[in-house]
């Protein structure tokens, strides 16, 4: 097996493979059917979290090339690790090509229940923009297509409010998006979006 990446380059992005640990075990996600490659990447880091220190190193690295985000992301749920989230956005932040690059957060809006916090105004400083994947219009739905761990079968309503509270705290873009082809109905999600104050952006269903 090739060696486990960290950092990658996808379309305009950079991205970072910060965890694979996710509470969620949705149905449509590719982490499995794909085997954690993604686009030519190993992305099954094993038990093998990155550091700080390491993600920035590879950052920088890239950055040599210009960039148009860089992105947080995984094959997991980057909250997971909120501690390395907070500083390398941070210090990214103070890179001299910042902020010709955006910082991204990709997430399942779970932050708030994984950190037992509010934790939307430390992200606030470092992350410009957030993108939530919602995927549902109730909670009903939300549990039979993300299919929650335990301790987090009523989080519905917490990515709602995840996401209500991004879109009224000033960051540069908040999305929530929706996969499609599922039981969902796109058109009702986008509007449960626009109603909380995002942005909607649909997603392909992968296979
Ligand atoms: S939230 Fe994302 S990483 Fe977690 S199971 Fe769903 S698609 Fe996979």
């Amino acid at each position: 097996m090739t060696e486990r990446t960290i950092v990658y380059r996808f379309k305009n992005g950079i991205y970072i493979n910060l965890t694979n640990r996710c509470p969620n075990l949705c149905t449509f996600c590719i982490k499995t059917k794909w085997a954690m490659q993604f686009d030519g990447h190993n992305l099954d880091l094993a038990g093998q979290e990155p550091t700080a220190e390491e993600i920035l190193t590879a950052v920088y690295q890239e950055l040599q090339t210009p960039a148009q985000e860089v992105v947080f992301c995984g094959f997991g749920e980057p909250t997971m690790r909120l501690d390395v989230v907070l500083a390398v956005g941070r210090a990214l932040k103070k890179h001299a090509k910042y902020p010709q690059f955006k910082i991204r957060l990709n997430t399942n809006g779970l932050g708030n229940l994984i950190n037992r916090r509010d934790i939307v105004a430390e992200l606030k400083t470092a992350v410009d923009m957030v993108s939530v994947s919602l995927n549902a219009e109730n909670e009903t739905l939300w549990k039979e297509l993300l299919r929650p761990a335990p301790g987090y079968e009523n989080g519905y309503q917490s990515v709602l409010d995840f996401i209500g509270s991004c879109a009224q705290s000033g960051f540069e873009k908040v999305t929530a998006s929706c996969v499609e082809n599922t039981a969902a109905d796109p058109k009702a999600v986008r509007a449960l979006a626009l109603s909380l104050g995002a942005d909607f952006n649909d997603r392909e269903y992968l296979k």
